[in-house]
């Protein structure tokens, strides 16, 4: 049992049951408790094995069995031992006739009519028009205690705000002492105690052998290990250069800079975009605070002469260090920089102005920082936070009823990126937190930690700037001047060598799979994108198809041809020839090759219905164990065989209610089978091409945890559905060759004071607050929720800092660091002057999705509700003076009811007869996985008149100009016959084409030469020889390249089918279902005035 590689397998799989066990009474899968310690035993057991058999080489652990057991039983090779080659033997032992599968591609069912020309009585659909008693969404404040129960509030040790030193020590609980001695500060070991409330679907409990080469070790109660050699001038990497350091001066727009992926390489080739295309300084969401308390107002009034230097401001050489201690001269350096923007102080009636969505994309707010600070700031596309002013003691969070929290996208494509080689890594001596911009610089020889305050030494190589090749200059390194930064890591962050780049891709071959006809897509998809997959001289390639049962194939370097393998046994997967399965892919590329063009055809006539897609799973993880690496399953039917089983849940009948029966997964098998993974730094993405229920509830856990990818392709089908088609090759390419990390981990730290707890995204929580990342891509984004949990009275200024460590294709172990800088603030009126409304709304989405699990969906559409409602209550009674008619907001929450009325309407929330179950765990996927921009895409589309665009004001991008219509309301007031629009809804781009639109539209953009010629499915636009088609063709590409998935285009007209799903997009009207949005702000009006 014991097999160093695996082990852990079985073992944690039986204190998993024990756990699932005694959780299924509380109505939570999940939690992390009771089955700690029994898998730290078998993981630190696994672990130990991981460090002494893994160094330099990857030995294959693997085969539990050898190969004599299939000759006893297993149908190796079609019974006739091993070596067959690819002609496979039918497998016809269950003469299943094929499903029915086909039919025509399924689109949205349409109402039966126009939504928005259809009286409905006023208020009657919105849940909560007889309130239930107030859910109270209390984001996760200690002091309510006991009653809130959905987010886990992990205790921590301490308390501190000091992140790191509670979760360092708690990479190992127990177990291993030689372990405990690497991970844990000596004499704190203490195990995890506190387990997760029982109605959170966050993955809890610590699993898996420590990180390869976790965030280091702590080390505060040790000096700090200084290079015993001399120092060294630290060289920059040759790829940052004096650019790269000094572009990131613009404030939040940092224009992504590039030189990464020179570097990294990977093949994606990131599309240089400036990323804030409307970069004016600053928008009109205020920054300026009305009512200053007495302490501000003495400040310098905001102009840039005259100013006393900013802590940031480093004049230059050493005598700059002028700076009082951090607060008299963080207050000056942070009110100076106040802009009076009357804008952003008014207070706006909702029931009076209902047009409030600006013509141009919403730019996050800036937070009122000293200029000097904020140019210096994270760019919020990456890293930003739902209070651009963090309340200063949690009483004050308590009344404003906002939720706190932060958005990230942490390994998202930059175009430039500043790359730091250097033999030391500044690193505060007690929390860890990597040396950043915030930090204040006492004199040349010391910094004040921003995050726990203490004062540390500056390294004698720290004080070479190899920059300016000037000795003395601490404050003008590239640590210091940005705040995205990437660090080459030293061994020290290694427990392994660097893995190599592994890739295992699983495919369905049943025959509901080679009906859709997907394989071929996707064979010839690698086949072209083979030399683009991200890796060097160690990648590692390997293939295995499934269906009642699992076949290998033998790539060895030398064959002549591939060799596949059958394994029959699905009880008891093993692997036959692990040695030759996952092979080199520049040593046996022509293999690969080979077998790509040959794999669609081998299953070309296959009666075989039944997939065994759980022991697959378990033979892939078996293989991948020893290194870990990425796992691409592509699976077309609910699973039929072995474990991981599922029956079909879904009730159509059913569908329009709110009591949603099956967000949950229906068994734990995938969520364990993803922690083994994890543990083993494998993650797997799965790619679900199904027209029928799938059970994605619980098929999904399988990425979830191994922080994979869900992709999900309804009704796929190479002949009836031919722009699916088209969307799985776009998104295919991206997948397969943009950046990827392996082995990676991240943590994210803050301010002494305030509390990270509960983490969204697709990731395991190893420890406390250490994400355990298998893989990480660029097209992932993470939430997380904070409390103040000390008053912040004494300080002026938090930061916010994330790290990923990872282990890039090329075998580089890297750190990617992101430091945010924010203002804290004292009163609530400035809370809500700082208030990020899109940060909000996608943090509430996340909260929601997790009620939606452990609650019902009903439940969670009521907190989202009364999230608006709470907090514009708030508003009234403790900002607002005297009873105002109307339903008064601050500027910065002018779109909050528009945005969670959104929410209520998106794919996950939605109630009414067209939300399927798998499109809608698909889309609370997507909630929980994709970055802030893109979740507010979907949830809120943007509506532009295309039929006369024009250049004005248009974008000039490498030699494009770009049009840039303005964004209209979502309301078919909006629209108009004799027009044409189009919505970009994220993943799926709608042109509705009006009866009357003018001819020149039609004949120079769609080429018909009437209306009534436009076909009825038209999904793109052909390339004319006009000024009108190319305006039009360039918008959409331009539109498309901002995203790493790709949106369909619908052309839609009168009868289109696609009519209602268009119109059902239109959220600011009412629906069969849900409320206008004039109906939602009376209603809102009614609760905030009670
Ligand atoms: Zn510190």
């Amino acid at each position: 049992m014991a097999q160093p590689g695996i082990p852990a397998a079985r073992g944690a799989a039986a204190g998993l049951q024990a756990q699932n066990g005694a959780a299924s009474a509380s109505g939570s899968p999940y939690t992390n408790g009771p089955v700690q310690n029994t898998l730290m035993s078998s993981q630190v057991s696994s672990s130990q094995g991981y460090d002494s058999q893994l160094p330099g080489s990857y030995p294959r652990l693997m085969p539990a069995k050898t190969l004599t057991p299939f000759s006893a039983q297993s149908n190796f090779g079609g019974s006739q031992g091993s070596g067959q080659t690819l002609n496979r033997p039918l497998v016809a032992s269950n003469p299943v006739p094929p499903p029915v599968h086909s039919g025509p591609p399924r689109m949205p069912l349409s109402t039966s009519q126009n939504p928005a020309a259809t009286p409905m009585p006023s208020g009657s659909f919105l849940p909560g028009a007889n309130p239930p008693p107030p859910l109270n969404w209390q984001y996760n404040y200690p002091s309510t205690g006991p009653q809130t129960n959905h987010f886990p509030h992990v205790a921590q040790p301490t308390v501190s705000g000091n992140t790191n030193l509670t979760a360092d020590h708690q990479y190992v609980s127990s177990g291993d002492p030689s372990l405990q001695t690497s991970f844990i500060k000596p004499g704190s070991a203490l195990p995890l105690q506190n387990p997760p409330l029982p109605t959170t679907f966050q993955p809890g409990a610590p699993l898996g052998p420590p990180p390869a080469g976790g965030l280091p070790p702590d080390r505060g109660l040790r000096p700090q290990k200084t290079p015993p050699r001399a120092a060294l001038p630290p060289s920059l990497n040759p790829a940052v250069n004096q650019e790269g350091i000094t572009a990131i001066a613009n404030n939040g727009s940092m224009v992504a800079h590039s030189t990464y992926d020179e570097i990294e390489g990977g093949g994606f080739l990131a599309t240089p975009q400036p990323i804030n295309q409307n970069s004016k300084p600053s928008r009109s969401v205020g920054y300026a605070y009305p009512s200053l308390p007495p302490g501000y107002h003495n400040t310098a009034p905001p102009s840039a002469a005259g100013l006393p230097p900013s802590s940031l401001n480093y004049p230059s050489g050493p005598q700059a260090f002028t700076q009082t201690p951090l607060g008299a001269n963080h207050l000056t350096a942070s009110m100076s920089g106040l802009s009076l923007h009357p804008e952003g102080l008014r207070v706006v009636n909702l029931l009076q102005e209902r047009n409030m969505l600006p013509s141009t994309p919403l730019q996050p707010p800036v937070p009122n920082l000293h200029e000097d600070i904020q140019k210096l700031n994270c760019n919020p596309e990456l890293f930003r936070c739902t209070l651009t002013g963090i309340p200063q003691t949690q009483a004050l969070l308590n009344k404003a009823k906002l939720p706190l929290g932060l958005l990230l996208h942490p390994f998202k494509d930059l175009v430039q990126l500043p790359v730091v080689t250097s033999s030391t890594i500044v690193r505060c001596r007690s929390c860890r937190t990597y040396i950043n911009p915030f930090v204040n610089f006492l004199d040349q020889r010391r910094w004040k930690c921003n995050l726990c305050y203490r004062v540390n030494d500056v390294p004698e190589e720290f004080m070479y700037n190899p920059l300016t090749r000037v000795y003395g200059e601490p404050h003008k390194r590239p640590e210091v001047q940005n705040a995205t930064i990437e660090f080459m890591a030293p061994s020290e962050y290694m427990l392994r060598p660097p893995q190599p780049p592994v890739y295992l891709f699983v495919f369905d071959v049943s025959h509901n799979a080679i009906e859709t006809g997907y394989l071929s897509s996707v064979c010839q998809s690698l086949l072209d994108n083979l030399d683009l997959l991200p890796g060097n001289t160690r990648t590692k390639i390997g293939f295995m198809t499934f269906d009642s049962t699992i076949h290998f194939y033998s790539l060895q370097e030398g064959l002549s041809q591939p060799q596949m393998l059958v394994v029959s046994d699905i009880d008891d997967v093993f692997i036959p020839m692990p040695e030759n399965l996952l092979v080199n892919l520049n040593e046996s590329k022509e293999l690969v090759q080979d077998l790509l063009k040959t794999l669609p055809q081998m299953f070309a006539k296959t009666l075989e219905t039944q997939s065994a897609l759980g022991p697959a799973l378990q033979a892939a993880f078996k293989l991948i164990s020893p290194t870990g690496g990425r796992m691409s399953v592509f699976q077309t039917q609910l699973p039929t065989l072995g474990v991981g089983a599922l029956k079909p849940r879904e009730e159509p009948n059913q569908r329009s209610s709110a009591k949603e029966i099956h967000l949950t997964p229906s068994t734990d098998f995938y969520k364990k089978l993803a922690l083994d993974c994890s543990g083993q730094q494998a993650a797997v993405d799965l790619f679900l091409l199904s027209g029928q229920y799938s059970d994605l509830a619980s098929l999904g856990c399988i990425s979830r945890y191994s922080a994979g990818s869900v992709y999900y392709y309804p009704s796929y089908h190479h002949q009836h559905n031919p722009v699916q088609v088209q969307k799985l090759q776009k998104e295919l390419q991206r997948y397969l060759t943009r950046k990827i990390g392996f082995e990676a981990v991240m943590r994210i730290r803050c301010t002494k004071g305030l509390s990270i707890h509960t983490f969204h995204g697709n990731f395991f929580v190893r420890s406390t607050d250490l994400l355990s990342l298998p893989n990480v891509n660029p097209d992932a984004g993470y939430a997380v929720q904070m409390s103040v949990e000390e008053s912040l009275t004494d300080t002026q200024l938090v930061s916010f800092q994330s790290a990923l460590l990872y282990t890039s294709s090329k075998g580089e172990r890297r750190i990617r660091v992101h430091t945010l800088c924010l203002p804290v603030v004292s009163t609530l009126n400035e809370v809500f002057l700082g208030a990020d409304v899109q940060a909000i709304s996608g943090l509430l989405a996340n909260m929601a999705v997790d009620r939606s699990v452990t609650a019902s969906l009903s439940d969670a559409r009521d907190a989202l509700v009364n999230a608006v409602i709470d907090s514009l209550s708030a508003y009234r009674s403790s900002v607002l003076s005297g009873q105002q008619p109307g339903l008064m907001v601050p500027f910065s929450l002018r779109l909050f009811p528009l945005f969670v009325l959104a929410l209520l309407k998106q794919k996950s929330f939605q109630t009414g007869t067209n939300a399927r179950l798998d499109e809608r765990i698909f889309a609370m996927c997507q909630v929980k996985n994709q970055p802030l921009v893109h979740l507010m895409r979907t949830t809120h589309p943007s509506l532009y008149r295309v039929d006369n665009l024009s250049d004005e004001g248009a974008l000039n991008i490498n030699d494009r100009t770009i049009p840039q219509p303005p964004i209209l309301q979502l309301s078919v007031e909006k629209l108009s016959r004799d027009g044409a629009f189009l919505m970009d809804a994220g993943s799926v781009l709608m042109l509705w084409v009006g009866k009357n639109c003018a001819q020149n539209f039609l004949s120079q953009v769609l080429g018909v030469q009437n209306y009534a010629s436009i076909p009825q499915t038209m999904t793109d636009l052909p390339e004319l020889d006009t000024p009108e088609s190319a305006r039009t063709i360039t918008f959409i590409s331009w539109l498309r390249e901002q995203r790493p998935f790709f949106p369909i285009l619908y052309v839609i007209r009168e009868e289109s089918l696609m009519k209602a799903a268009f119109l059902q997009k239109l959220v600011e009207d009412r629906t069969e279902s849900a409320l206008s949005y004039y109906e939602f702000l009376l209603h809102i009006q009614q609760q905030v005035n009670k």
